[in-house]
This record gives C-alpha cells, structure tokens and sequence, in this order.
C-alpha cells in the first residue's frame, strides 16, 4: 500500500493542495460539488471515463471535452483542468506523457484551478520508479488501447523506445512543483486502482 502520509507531506511541500478518499465514488461526489457552476476541461483519461465524472459534471457546469465533440483549445480554454498522471512518486514528482501534448500543456500553463486524480496504481516509491511506470506500464497499455502500431502494443510488455510514427511517447511532463503557471493545483489521491 502507497505511504499516503508521507506522500501528502512531499506533495504539500512541492505547492500542491491535497485530497484523499478511500473509493472513486468519494472522490466523484467531492469534485461533482466543488466544480458546480464552473467550467471544465479535461485531458484523455482512462481513471476519468472510469469515474464517470464527465457526465455527473455536464448536468451543472460547464464541460468542454474532446469526447462530446469539443476541440482542444476549447478544454485548455477552461477555468479548471482535469486529468489524471501516468506516474506519482512518494517524493512528490507527477509524471505525465504525451503525444499531443495538449494534457502535459494543460497542466503547466493557463489554468486556475488543476485537478490531478490519482488511483493506487499509479503511484510509486521514488521518482526513477515512477518514471519507468509512466514509459514501461502506461504507455504500452494506452498504445494498445489506441490500436496503435508500436511493438509495445503487439507485445504489451515494455516500452522499446521505438521510432514508430505511430509513436505515442513525444513529450514527458515532469512537475518537481507546482507550476506558477496555474492558478492552483489539487492532487486528488483515491486509494483503488483506476486507469493505466
Ligand atoms: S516509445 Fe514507442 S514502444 Fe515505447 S511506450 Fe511509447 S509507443 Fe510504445
């Protein structure tokens, strides 16, 4: 089990406000009443879909997300960002990967308010182990998801550091703090696994 303890401390001296819930459902209901009224974009996330926040979310604010057809410039032009991370270490790091980049963008610059929501499974005792979960576990599993033709997709066992084109790895996000770039920034740590 995390050290969540020890990982509130590190994150709340690196800048980061942070929440924790025991379930999913918590954490759905904490952010559905904090974010009533407000408008929200979102990064693709495999934890967000598995919440179902979206949803909740579109019946009281205001929801600009690629998946109902909104462009990206219309998320990042939103007050609040959601998003999850593809790797958090106990010492404080969040680690995010890209190939957009209109996520890993999101999360440093132009927002008021960022929410990064956080299952169990991502996060990792040191910044090194989470850096290889990001490249060699969530990776290969979204470049799988996304059918892409990458031998992390065929084999689904570790990055290869590929020069595919249908590379999905084009930037790394690495935040040693929050960023002054946004207004504020919530880890919102949930104690279940939720996406890659
Ligand atoms: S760099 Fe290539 S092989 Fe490695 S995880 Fe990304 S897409 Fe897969």
């Amino acid at each position: 089990m995390p050290d969540y303890e020890k990982l509130r401390k590190n994150l709340e001296a690196r800048g980061f406000d942070v929440t924790y819930f025991d379930t999913a459902a918590e954490a759905v209901d904490y952010l559905d009443r904090k974010l009533d009224g407000k408008a929200v974009g979102h990064g693709g996330s495999i934890t967000l879909r598995d919440m179902g926040l979206i949803e909740r979310l579109q019946r009281h604010a205001t929801v600009r997300s690629h998946w109902l057809g909104d462009s990206f410039a219309d998320a990042a032009a939103s007050s609040v960002y959601l998003t999850s991370v593809n790797g958090l270490a106990e010492t404080g790091e969040l680690i995010n990967i890209d190939g957009t980049g209109n996520r890993v963008a999101s999360t440093i610059f132009g927002h008021e308010e960022v929410y990064f929501l956080v299952g169990s499974n991502k996060i990792a005792p040191d910044y090194d182990a989470a850096l290889w979960r990001a490249r060699n576990v969530a990776s290969p599993k979204n470049a799988q998801r996304l059918g892409k033709k990458t031998p992390c997709a065929v084999r689904g066992d570790k990055c290869y550091d590929c020069k595919s084109p249908e590379r999905i790895c084009r930037a790394l996000a690495v935040l040693w703090e929050k960023p002054t770039g946004i207004g504020r920034a919530e880890v919102v740590l949930i104690d279940e696994p939720l996406g890659y």
